[in-house]
C-alpha cells in the first residue's frame, strides 16, 4: 500500500508500508537506544558541559519551534509577527524532527476537528500507546494538507521549510558535532530528539487521559500540570481544546506556561501583535454553553440508548416468531447485529464527552442495522 502523506521523516517519496514502518521503527527506537547509552555513559561520568548546553539549546529551540511556531502561530493563528521571527520559529519546529510543517499542522487540525472520535489520528480511545506513538507507524494517520491547511500551500516560508525540511535537523546535528564531537551528537542530537518527541507525544496521550477538566468540551482533553511543565505549557490541554486560538494555554496564575511567557515577552518587546486572548466574559459564556451542551449530549445519548434497546427487543421478538427450521439461516446475521448494537451501547456508556455529529453518525448506523435486520427476518419468515 502506498500513501502520499507520512511524517517528514518518510514522506519524500511514495513508499511501501513495510519500508515506511521500518524507517519509523528506527525513528522511534534510535533516540531511545541513544538515551540508554547516554545514561550508561552518564553513570561512568562520561559527559561534558558542552553536551548539557547542546541538549538544552536544541531541546528548547525545537520545543518552542513546535509549541509557539507550528502550534500556536501556524495552526491556530494565535498571534502575528515579523517575517524573520516567523521563519525562525518554523525552522526551529523543523529541527524538532516531528514531521514537516504541513503534515504536522494538518494532522493537528484534524485532531481538533475529530478529537477522540473515529477520525482522530491519535486518540487514546484507540489505545494509550497508539495515541502516544503508535499512530506514527500508520501513514494514513497523517492528514492531507490540501484538506486541512490549504492556505499554507501558498505560504512561501512554509513551503520553503517543507522543501528543505531535513536540512534543519541535519544542521543541528552538524553543530552538535562541531561543538561537542560524537558526545555532543549523542546529547544535543539523539537524546534531545527522544525528549522533544516524547514530550510532545505526551500531550496526545497523557493529556487526553489523565488530568483535570476545567471546561466542558466534546473530547477527553485534560489539564495535566506535569505535562504543562515539561511541554512548555502545552499540558493545559483542556484549556486549549476549549479555546484553541488562545495564545496562552495556561489560563490561571498557577498554570505555568513557558510558551505563553515567551509570547507575552515578545509582545511587550513589540515583536509580535494581534495576540489572541480569552477574557472572563468568554470564559463565563463557555461555562454556560458547556453546561447546556453537556446536558444536550446526555439527552441525545439517552435517546440513542433507548432506541437501541427497543430495536434489540423488536429483532429478538421477530427471531422468536420465526419457524424453528428457518432460525439457522439468520442466526449468524442476528448475532452480528446484536454484537454491533451492544458495542455501540458500551461505547455510549464509556464516553462521557461526545460530539453531536458523532452521536448522529451512530444513530444512522443503528437505524440501518435495525432496518436491515428486520427486512431479513421478514424475508425469511415469508
Ligand atoms: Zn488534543
Ligand atoms: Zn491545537
Amino acid at each position: 500500500m502506498s500513501i502520499p502523506f507520512g511524517p517528514g521523516i518518510a514522506q519524500a517519496v511514495y513508499m511501501s508500508d513495510r519500508v515506511y514502518k521500518t524507517i519509523m521503527l528506527g525513528y522511534v527506537i534510535g533516540p531511545l537506544i541513544a538515551l540508554v547509552v547516554a545514561v550508561v555513559l552518564l553513570f561512568n561520568s562520561y559527559i561534558f558541559p558542552e553536551d548539557i548546553y547542546l541538549f538544552l539549546v536544541f531541546h528548547t529551540l525545537g520545543m518552542f519551534g513546535v509549541t509557539v511556531g507550528f502550534h500556536r502561530l501556524l495552526t491556530h493563528d494565535g498571534f502575528k509577527t515579523f517575517a524573520p521571527i516567523r521563519a525562525f520559529l518554523i525552522l526551529c519546529g523543523c529541527m524538532a524532527l516531528e514531521g514537516k510543517p504541513l503534515e504536522w499542522i494538518s494532522t493537528h487540525t484534524k485532531h481538533h476537528a475529530h478529537s477522540d472520535h473515529d477520525d482522530d489520528p491519535h486518540s487514546p480511545l484507540a489505545g494509550f500507546w497508539h495515541a502516544h506513538m503508535g499512530w506514527v507507524f500508520h501513514q494514513d494517520s497523517f492528514a492531507d494538507p490540501k484538506v486541512y491547511c490549504p492556505h499554507l500551500l501558498e505560504d512561501r516560508v512554509v513551503m520553503f521549510a517543507q522543501r528543505t525540511y531535513f536540512v534543519w535537523p541535519a544542521l543541528s546535528f552538524v553543530i552538535c558535532y562541531a561543538v561537542g564531537g560524537w558526545s555532543g551528537v549523542l546529547w544535543g542530537g539523539l537524546v534531545r530528539m527522544a525528549f522533544t518527541t516524547h514530550t510532545t507525544w505526551c500531550v496526545n496521550s497523557i493529556c487526553h487521559t489523565f488530568g483535570k477538566r476545567d471546561f466542558e468540551t466534546t473530547d477527553e482533553s485534560r489539564n495535566n500540570w506535569i505535562i504543562g511543565l515539561l511541554a512548555l505549557g502545552e499540558g493545559w490541554h483542556n484549556n486549549h481544546h476549549a479555546f484553541p486560538r488562545n495564545a496562552f494555554h495556561g489560563m490561571k496564575w498557577y498554570q505555568f506556561d513557558l510558551s505563553g511567557g515567551l509570547i507575552r515577552t515578545l509582545e511587550r518587546m513589540g515583536l509580535i501583535w494581534d495576540v489572541q486572548r480569552v477574557g472572563q466574559t468568554m470564559i463565563d459564556a463557555h461555562k454556560l454553553k458547556g453546561k447546556t451542551m453537556h446536558e444536550n449530549i446526555m439527552r441525545l445519548k439517552q435517546e440513542l440508548g433507548d432506541y437501541i434497546d427497543q430495536g434489540r427487543q423488536e429483532i429478538d421478538l421477530m427471531m422468536l416468531k420465526l419457524p424453528p427450521a428457518k432460525v439457522a439461516t439468520v442466526r449468524h446475521y442476528h448475532e452480528q447485529t446484536m454484537k454491533r448494537l451492544a458495542e455501540i451501547q458500551i461505547h455510549l456508556v464509556k464516553r462521557r464527552n461526545m460530539k453531536r455529529r458523532a452521536i448522529e453518525k451512530r444513530y444512522e448506523e443503528v437505524a440501518k442495522l435495525i432496518e436491515i435486520a428486520k427486512q431479513r427476518m421478514t424475508m425469511v419468515a415469508a
